[in-house]
């Protein structure tokens, strides 16, 4: 059987028929770079910073995107905006992308939408010492690539109308339905007395 297979070249036959099959059928590769693939709206890709329709910055330095961050890899340095010492904002703000793990916590965390994520992919450098992200070049990435930043927030639910308002946007945010109490019963409210909270709960 295997000397006939070999005379007759069988083997060869069916390569070459399997290839002549597949060479008329439409391609499933794209000729990346020069073909890319469309990016969805959620996806996590190098990070950025917002800046309100005004220009300005909208971090308030809180930090809480380090806070939240699992890999450790967000620096905050905050300060007081000067003339307004209750007003505050990022000095310095380092993000080190070699060790983010693209989770998006720290833009869940953010609480004024300053943070996003965009859709470039291609970070690659010859020195990972440009891949330590400052305050600049993440304004910059957001100049660049505001509209994936407000496409990633809207994607994941973390715009709730008033970011964006100009493009009537936020509907499809999550808020919590209204809560029906019902007759006769009354909410306990924060700043209560001890006393005041007891008799409030006798009455339960
Ligand atoms: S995406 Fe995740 S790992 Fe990356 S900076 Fe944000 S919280 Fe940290
Ligand atoms: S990016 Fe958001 S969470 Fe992080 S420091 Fe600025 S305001 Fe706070």
């Amino acid at each position: 059987m295997g000397l006939i297979r070999s005379i007759f070249m069988t083997e060869l036959l069916m390569g070459m028929k399997l290839v002549f099959k597949q060479m008329f059928k439409p391609y499933c590769t794209l000729q990346y770079p020069h073909v890319r693939h469309d990016i969805p709206d959620g996806y996590r890709g190098l990070m950025s910073l917002l800046r309100y329709e005004d220009g300005s910055e909208r971090c308030v330095g809180c930090s809480l995107c380090e806070a939240a961050c699992p890999s450790n890899c967000i620096k905050v340095v905050s300060d007081e905006v000067p003339g307004q010492p209750l007003v505050r904002y990022a000095r310095e703000y380092y993000l080190d992308i070699t060790r983010c793990v693209f989770c998006g916590f720290c833009t869940e965390a953010c609480p004024v939408d300053a943070l996003a994520m965009t859709k470039v992919y291609e970070a690659s450098v010859f020195d990972r010492r440009d891949l330590m992200f400052d305050k600049r070049k993440l304004y910059e990435l957001g100049e660049q690539h505001l509209a994936d930043g407000k496409a990633y927030l809207i994607a994941h639910n973390m715009d709730d109308g008033t970011l964006f308002p100009k493009e009537g946007l936020g509907d499809n945010r999550y808020s919590f339905p209204p809560v029906d109490l019902g007759e006769g019963e009354r909410p306990v409210t924060v700043g209560l007395t001890r006393e005041a909270l007891e008799m409030e709960l006798s009455k339960q």
